[in-house]
C-alpha cells in the first residue's frame, strides 16, 4: 500500500492505473477509521481493480470550528488498518495541497435541487456545499470507476448521487457508479461513528438510546392508526427523555426527495442526537 499525500503524486498513479485499463474504486472518509468505514473499503476491494481511499478532515464542510478541531486523527492506525484490508492507495493530503486560499476562505454554492435545504443543510449552513466541493475534487483527480458512500450518512448520499446524476449528463465524471452501503453498527445497535472516540464510557451507554428507540419506532410504525407525525414525535420525546439526550431534529422523510412524507411507504427517519458535546447522526428506513 502506497500513502500520498500531493495531488501530483496522485495523478501519476491515476494516470499509470488507467494506462493499464485498471478500474478504480474510491473511498473518501475523514479518517479515525472504524469498521463502517472498513466496510465500504472492502467492498470497493473487492469489486475494483485498484482501491484508493482519501483519508482528509475537510475544513470546508465544518461550520463549526470547535468540531473541526476536535475531529478525531489517527493516520498511522487508519494506515494500518487500510492495508490489512487490501487497499492500495491512501491520499491524505493537507488542506493546503487540496485547496487554494481562495478555495479555502470562499464559500462555494452548489444547487443540490432543494435536498440541502432540509435536515443537515439546515442545521449545518454551506456544510453540503464543502462536502461536495470535497468530493467533486476527489473525482476529478481519482476518476474512480465506483465511489463507495454509507448510508450512515444518508442525506449526503442522496446529495452525491443528485451531483453525480446532473453531472453525468455533462459527461463530468465518466460512468462514474455511486455506491451506497448499509450502516455498520456495533452488537448494542450504535452506529460506528468516528464521533464516538469523543464519547466517555458513560455517554456512549447513554447513546444507545437513539439507536434503540429508532427500532422501536419501527414497531410504533405498525400499531393501528400509527401517523408519520405520531410516531416522528414519539421518537424526539423518547430520546429526549434520556437524561444527557438532546434531540436536534428528527424527520421522517420520502427516501428520494427527502421531503416530509405522510406514508411509511419509501420513509426513513433521521435522526441527530447531541450526546453531550457530541452530535451523532443515525437513521431507520421504514
Ligand atoms: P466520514 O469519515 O465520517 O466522512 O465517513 C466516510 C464514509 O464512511 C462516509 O461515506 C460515511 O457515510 C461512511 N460511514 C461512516 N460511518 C459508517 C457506518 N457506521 N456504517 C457505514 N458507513 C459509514
Amino acid at each position: 500500500m502506497q500513502i500520498i499525500t500531493t495531488k501530483q503524486e496522485l495523478q501519476a498513479v491515476v494516470q499509470a492505473c488507467k494506462t493499464k485499463k485498471r478500474t478504480i474504486g474510491l473511498v473518501p472518509t475523514m479518517g479515525a477509521l472504524h469498521e463502517g468505514h472498513a466496510s465500504l473499503v472492502r467492498r470497493a476491494v473487492n469489486e475494483n481493480n485498484v482501491c484508493f481511499v482519501s483519508v482528509f478532515v475537510n475544513p470546508t464542510q465544518f461550520n463549526n470550528k470547535e468540531d473541526l478541531a476536535k475531529y478525531p486523527r489517527n493516520i498511522v492506525r487508519d494506515a494500518e488498518l487500510l492495508e490489512t484490508i487490501g487497499a492500495d492507495f491512501v491520499f491524505a493530503p493537507t488542506p493546503e495541497e487540496m485547496y487554494s486560499e481562495e478555495e479555502l476562505n470562499t464559500t462555494f454554492a452548489f444547487d443540490f435541487g432543494g435536498l440541502d435545504q432540509v435536515m443537515e443543510g439546515k442545521m449545518r449552513p454551506g456544510h453540503f456545499n464543502g462536502v461536495v466541493q470535497v468530493v467533486s475534487r476527489l473525482f476529478y483527480l481519482v476518476q474512480p470507476d465506483k465511489a463507495y458512500f454509507g448510508e450512515k450518512d444518508y442525506q449526503q448520499l442522496a446529495i452525491i448521487h443528485h451531483m453525480v446524476e446532473r453531472s453525468s449528463m455533462a459527461g463530468t465524471f465518466g460512468n462514474l457508479q455511486i455506491i451506497g452501503c448499509p450502516i455498520v453498527r456495533e452488537d448494542s445497535g450504535l452506529a460506528l461513528s468516528s464521533r464516538n472516540e469523543r464519547l466517555s464510557a458513560a455517554e456512549k451507554q447513554t447513546a444507545l438510546e437513539i439507536s434503540k428507540t429508532l427500532f422501536e419506532s419501527l414497531k410504533w410504525a405498525k400499531e393501528k392508526g400509527a401517523t408519520v407525525a405520531a410516531v416522528q414525535q414519539r421518537v424526539i420525546d423518547t430520546i429526549n427523555a434520556v437524561d444527557g439526550l438532546e434531540v436536534e431534529y428528527y424527520e421522517i422523510v420520502d427516501q428520494i426527495t427527502l421531503l416530509p412524507t405522510e406514508t411509511f411507504d419509501h420513509a426513513i427517519g433521521c435522526v441527530t442526537v447531541y450526546c453531550g458535546p457530541v452530535r451523532l447522526i443515525d437513521n431507520i428506513k421504514y
